[in-house]
């Protein structure tokens, strides 16, 4: 492995105010200079990186770019640790926003965005969870840490189709709770049941009311979408229970009266995968790999090449996209 080395990454270019991405040639020595250097096998698709490729400059500003928050794969260069020739996985941090990101061949990252890969998984596995399962798994972990327990009562998931969601589905159910599925897909009911869900409910159960408190419906709840619906899921949660919110995807305002705080004594836990201590990271991982394992999501994910990245993108950015999408780089 020398500098001038050559691999292929899927870069995205500015022309003319229009982002297109393609596969092209670079060298090692392109890649930022940092620690260690990461040799990838598999990323992970998501809708951040529809964004970035996109040219959402909330999420990358500087063209042209490799995108992919998630990568997976064989460190090859490092100061020690992670040692070469060790497995690892990357997400979030800066990666694939304003660094070069996983839809490269190689990647070079600073040590403390490494988490060693959990025994008895590959990379292919840990990018079928990527960053949604990881989040999935944070949000589950803040629940647990309320002390949430199977007993309690059910709990509710928003958005539960999506990538987000639907690790959180069969995550609880392994867990043993009764999961009530918030879905606007009525064609992924059967689906949503087969990972775990109990039952399953229209995005209608969240519809927005007037009252300030309803019917506590939920012990707890994983919150993916944010805005009305959350306001609304925040109404009908039991005295003492809480929410997990990690997304927005129905809008990034939250209207709420204090009620269900100071009547029921409701805790809002806030979830972010990124910018959050390694550690954090780690356990997760831990978990998704041991007693958190999501067969089921394992086994329907899809695997694609760089050549058919710019479509799944595309498809994410107009919603049309289901299911775990890794992208495979051999
Ligand atoms: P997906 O697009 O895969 O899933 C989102 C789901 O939300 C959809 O499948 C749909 O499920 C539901 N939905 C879509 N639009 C609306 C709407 N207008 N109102 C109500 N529900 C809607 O996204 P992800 O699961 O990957 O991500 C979910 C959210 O989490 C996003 O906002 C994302 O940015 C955020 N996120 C946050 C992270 C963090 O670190 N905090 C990390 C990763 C993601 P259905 O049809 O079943 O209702």
């Amino acid at each position: 492995m020398t500098t001038d080395t050559e691999f292929k990454a899927w870069r995205v270019h500015e022309k003319d105010g229009k982002y297109e991405g393609a596969e092209e040639t670079r060298r090692i020595e392109d890649l930022p200079d940092n620690d260690v250097l990461i040799r990838v096998s598999h990323s992970s698709l998501n809708y951040k990186d529809a964004l970035s490729a996109s040219g959402n400059k909330g999420v990358t500003r500087n063209f042209p770019h490799t995108p992919g928050i998630d990568a997976a794969g064989e460190v090859v260069e490092s100061n020690g640790r992670p040692a070469v020739g060790r497995q690892v996985i990357v997400t979030g941090y800066d990666l694939g926003m304003n660094t070069d990101g996983g839809f490269g061949e190689y990647i070079r990252v600073p040590a403390d965005w490494c988490v060693e890969m959990p025994s008895g998984w590959d990379a292919r596995t840990a990018m079928i969870y990527g960053t949604a399962g990881l989040t999935a798994g944070l949000c589950v972990a803040k629940l647990l840490r309320m002390g949430a327990v199977p007993d309690q009562g059910p709990v509710a998931v928003t958005g539960a189709s999506g990538a987000v969601g639907s690790v959180a589905v069969e995550i609880l159910a392994g867990q043993g709770f009764k999961v009530v599925a918030v879905s606007g897909k009525a064609d992924q009911a059967d689906t949503l049941k087969e990972l775990g869900a109990t039952d399953v409910v229209g995005r209608d159960a969240l519809e927005t009311s007037k009252k300030p408190m309803l019917k506590p419906a939920y012990a707890n709840a994983v919150d993916t979408v944010g805005g009305g619906p959350l306001a609304e899921l925040l109404k009908q949660i039991h005295p003492g229970g809480s929410v997990a919110c990690c997304g927005l995807v129905a809008g990034p305002k939250l209207e709420t009266t204090v009620m269900p705080f100071i009547l029921r004594g409701v805790n809002l836990l806030g979830v972010d995968s990124v910018e959050i201590p390694l550690a954090d990271k780690q356990a997760v991982w831990q978990k998704l790999a041991g007693e958190w394992a999501c067969p089921k999501t394992e086994a329907t994910a899809r695997d694609i090449g760089r050549k058919d990245l710019d479509k799944a993108l595309q498809a994410f950015l107009k919603g049309e996209s289901s299911g775990k999408i890794v992208l495979d780089h051999s």
